[in-house]
């Protein structure tokens, strides 16, 4: 528990230590916590990895968070290479990073707490004398997310389907807007979120989060850590914290809110799914999305699904078996200049798994 130094001269007098109930890490020191939230049948303690990396330097307190559903282990990765891999001997202000939020779906390797099925991700900012999901919001809450000025968590789809790297956030806020851009994903997708989100709540508390979303469940999916990597960078860089750094710019950026078409693509007949588009795909109105066929594969049984509207492929199946109304594809319009912004794009090396 005693803290490693983060550098060898002595921290700025104005750099705050970072208390939470149970203890403090001072400036320049970087501390790995096992901090108990809840209990199991056993009676034994359910403790959360904590990794709190103070600066030497007075800034902004940033968490980091991932793993609210189990098995969504893409942002495991990128917190832990952020908090361990990176140099912060000149962080200006605080890093708090929750890797592993949802410890029994992690150990279950499951979505939800597998007690009543309940989601993390609906319990913030949790309540004492409640259930056993909102008591473990509530001592993560009260301890890791109250303190800090600003956070990102991460996420991935639901098992079974894939996204490409975006970033949602209600960007009416304006330090919620400015915080998406500097995280410097391509796609943003606007809205509050659902009651209960840590991003929801900890915004509406005055702590700007954002969700990121990032490829699929129980992977480690490389290119997109990296890509996610490269955002958390941009948002340190942003907000003061890495004063060596610059803010990236994606490229091309659209907002995707109220005013563009999307939908959610289902299927309207059972059966096995042949996907013919990945996830990032610009595709056009008309084009062939996937096909639905039955074991026999009869040729007059086949289902095709095309895009209703020439858009991103935001999200899309990877498990290639559906019931009717199961979701196929989360397809977005585009304002005309994203799109010419996007197609010069792909005529570049850039390939699309980036995404
Ligand atoms: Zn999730």
């Amino acid at each position: 528990m005693s803290g490693q130094s983060t550098a060898s001269d002595p921290p700025d007098r104005s750099a705050e230590p970072f208390t939470y109930n149970g203890g403090r890490v001072d400036p320049g020191e970087s501390t790995n916590i096992r901090y108990g939230i809840s209990e199991t049948y056993l009676g034994d303690p359910v403790k959360i990895p904590v990794t709190i990396v103070n600066g030497q330097h007075p800034g902004p307190t940033v968490f980091l968070s991932a793993a609210a559903h189990g098995d969504e282990l893409n942002g495991i990765e990128v917190v832990r290479e952020v908090a361990h891999d990176w140099d912060h001997t000149d962080l200006y202000g605080t890093l708090v990073c929750l890797p592993v939020m949802n410890v029994p779906g992690f150990l279950a390797q499951e979505r939800y707490l597998p007690i009543y099925d309940r989601d993390l991700n609906r319990s913030f900012p949790g309540r004492e004398g409640s259930t056993s999901a909102r008591r473990m919001a509530h001592r993560i809450y009260t301890n890791f997310i109250e303190p800090c000025d600003l956070g990102i968590d991460f996420h991935t789809s639901t098992r079974g389907r894939t996204n490409m790297l975006h970033v949602r956030a209600n960007v009416d806020d304006p330090e919620v807007a400015r915080l998406a851009k500097a995280f410097s994903s391509n796609v943003i997708i606007a809205g509050e979120g659902a009651a209960g989100t840590l991003r929801r709540e900890a915004s509406e508390d005055g702590i700007p989060t954002i969700t990121v979303e990032m490829g699929e469940a129980h992977r480690f999916q490389r290119r997109l850590i990296d890509r996610a990597l490269t955002g958390v960078a941009s948002v340190l860089a942003e907000f003061g914290c890495h004063r060596d750094s610059s803010v990236h710019w994606p490229g091309w950026r659209t907002v995707i809110d109220d005013d563009n078409e999307k939908t959610w693509l289902r299927a309207d007949a059972g059966g096995l799914v042949d996907m013919k588009r990945s996830r990032g795909a610009l595709v056009q109105e008309g084009d062939v999305i996937c096909t639905i066929t039955n074991p026999f594969k009869e040729e007059d049984e086949v289902v095709s699904v095309e895009a209703p509207f020439t858009g991103l492929i935001v999200g899309v199946l990877e498990n290639p078996v559906v019931y009717p109304g199961n979701p196929l594809c989360h397809l977005v319009g585009l304002a005309a200049e994203t799109k010419l912004a996007l197609e010069r794009e792909r005529t570049t090396e850039r390939s699309r798994s980036d995404l």
